[in-house]
């Protein structure tokens, strides 16, 4: 296994289609990294460079420190999983498995003994004797991982690979391929544009947009600590609520003030707000850290508008200000439509962003 680093990378189609922009990333061995974002942001094109499978256009790529911006992909000991299986319909799982170990001239011993090894940590040792087309969408999924792990690779790259799977085996080859990577440590690139299979698998993620990175984080990082609005946005269901507000100093104290409420906030983050004093910004406020609470610790009543029952919980729907807001409430909330109550934030979760660049304060 192996490290990977991506310095200034940029690829162009043509004169006017900026895939990539300059980007740059330092990948430890063993690590499971997520190039999330929208369609269209350049994760593809990011991994089909890494692949060797498009001409870049500058920077280069070190696998183990060694340049191999300019090796051919079979050269660059890489293994790349696609969205479609991508496994050879004529052949039986056991020789879809073999073929690349038979290229590499390996003893039939040998081949026989990493079958079955890569077979049993796939789940696929009882489909061997069968063909593709007798297995479902889930089982080729794993034939092709299997295929993929049997070669050794320095890296793995995958496009997608859960993309063609009904909702339910999604999820659960998610947990599958993360037991996988468990056992084999293999350092992999992920490709999804699924905020929910980005945080579930990866180790960092890489969040993109219009081919640049706008954030590297953990999952909870870029979920706590969001770069952008944009971020916060993207990751989590329901999204951030966004609601402007007007920073207020008063009688030594900073006030996060809009027409529907007004709260006190605290020193530290009063101290993140000094520059803002008297100015418009952007707080975002994630669903379930809007609290529903009695009349004496609120700032504010809204009336329910809709309720969303999800089994586990419910959702709210209000307005704040003319802004719809998605509120988390437990399952067993009895609020009703056209009903109000009283509402607070969770004030060390509220997110903070400058009203102009969007950016994190
Ligand atoms: P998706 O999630 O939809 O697959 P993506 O984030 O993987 O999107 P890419 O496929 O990398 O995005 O595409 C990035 C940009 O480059 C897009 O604007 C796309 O139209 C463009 N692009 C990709 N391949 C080519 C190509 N061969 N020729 C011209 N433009 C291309």
């Amino acid at each position: 296994m192996a490290n990977l680093r991506l310095s200034n990378i940029t690829k162009k189609f043509g004169k006017n289609v900026l895939a990539v922009n300059n980007i740059n990333l330092e990948v430890h061995d063993g690590e499971f990294i997520v190039l999330l974002g929208p369609s269209g942001c350049g994760k593809t094109t990011a991994l089909r460079l890494l692949a060797g499978l498009e001409e870049i256009t500058s920077g280069n790529i070190f696998i183990d420190k060694k340049d191999v911006t300019y090796l051919a992909p079979r050269k660059r000991e890489v293994s790349m999983i696609f969205q479609s299986y991508a496994v050879w319909p004529h052949m039986k799982v056991y020789d879809n498995i073999a073929y690349p170990l038979r290229l590499k001239k390996m003893s039939q011993d040998q081949i026989d003994q990493i079958v079955k090894e890569v077979a049993e940590m796939a789940d696929i040792k009882k489909y061997l004797d069968r063909y593709p087309n007798q297995l479902s969408g889930g089982q080729r999924q794993r034939v092709a991982v299997a295929r993929a792990i049997a070669v050794k690779p320095k890296i793995f790259l995958m496009d997608e690979p859960l993309s063609n799977l009904d909702a339910k085996l999604r999820v659960s080859m998610r947990t599958e391929l993360k037991t996988i990577h468990e056992k084999t440590n293999a350092t992999t690139i992920f490709v999804t544009h699924d905020q929910a299979e980005a945080m579930s698998l990866a180790d960092r993620i890489v969040i993109m947009k219009d081919g640049e990175i706008v954030q590297i984080g953990t999952p909870e990082e870029v979920y706590n600590e969001c770069a952008n609005m944009f971020v916060a946005d993207f990751i989590g269901t329901p999204p951030t609520n966004f609601i402007e507000v007007e920073v207020i100093f008063k009688d030594d104290n900073y006030f996060l003030k809009n027409p529907d409420f007004s709260m006190k906030v605290n020193s530290e983050i009063a101290s993140r707000l000094n520059a803002y004093k008297g100015q418009k910004i952007i707080i975002g406020i994630r669903p379930e850290n809007i609290i529903i609470t009695d009349k004496e610790n609120s700032i504010m009543s809204v009336e329910c508008l809709l309720t969303e029952p999800q089994g586990s919980h419910k959702i709210l729907i209000a307005r704040i200000n003319d802004e719809i807001v998605k509120i988390v409430a437990s399952a067993e909330n009895q609020i009703k439509p056209r009903e109000q109550f009283f509402i607070t934030f969770k004030l060390e979760k509220i997110l903070f962003f400058d009203y102009n660049t969007q950016l994190k304060i």
